[in-house]
């Protein structure tokens, strides 16, 4: 859709904007959860979103992909706990394991589109997040690291990143996949 000009829905950048329906239209389909549900879990997502572009970056040019499908994963994560009513604390954590497992993950689309590795990235993210959230589930009373600090370590971890993984395809899959 973003390729050819469509309209998609930025949740939150266009390029991670695959993992949230994926993971909303599949609960909502497979639990028969209500448009209300649903409106709950998008909220509880955006403050995520919002809480991450506020205190770091949803900008793979910025920080690398893992400010963009990682935010879509901690995202995703957080709406579907919220789905199954699981405790604000739960909530958090599912948030926070959805992002710390994405810390790294560079940007480097091939021949500067949006396409590849993007698509299979934000169908790989939504199953972490479903993931993510029956971890913070099982392992709640065990948990040693915080959103919040998560959310910090991401923005260094896509400081220090060099430019060429960052949304240049000057690195990475992208010089690969041209070298060929
Ligand atoms: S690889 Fe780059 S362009 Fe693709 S989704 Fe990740 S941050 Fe966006």
């Amino acid at each position: 859709m973003n390729a050819s000009g469509g309209t998609i829905v930025t949740a939150p950048t266009c390029g991670a904007s695959g993992t949230m329906p994926a993971v909303l239209r599949y609960m909502k389909q497979r639990h028969k959860f209500s448009e209300d549900n649903v409106v709950d879990a998008l909220a509880t997502a955006g403050i995520i979103g919002n809480i991450i572009k506020h205190n770091a970056s949803i900008s793979g040019a910025e920080a690398g992909c893992q400010a963009e499908v990682g935010s879509a994963c901690s995202m995703a994560a957080a709406a579907h706990a919220e789905l199954f009513k699981l405790t604000i604390d739960q909530i958090e954590y599912a948030a926070e394991i959805a992002l710390e497992h994405h810390l790294g993950l560079t940007c480097d689309p091939i021949l500067g589109y949006v396409q590849i590795p993007c698509i299979e990235r934000n169908a790989v993210a939504a199953l972490r997040a479903i993931d993510a959230c029956g971890l913070a589930y099982f392992l709640s009373d065990s948990r040693k690291i915080s959103f919040d600090l998560v959310v910090d370590t991401m923005f260094e971890t896509g400081k220090d990143m060099p430019a060429n993984y960052r949304e240049t395809s000057c690195g990475g899959l992208a010089k690969k996949y041209q070298l060929k």
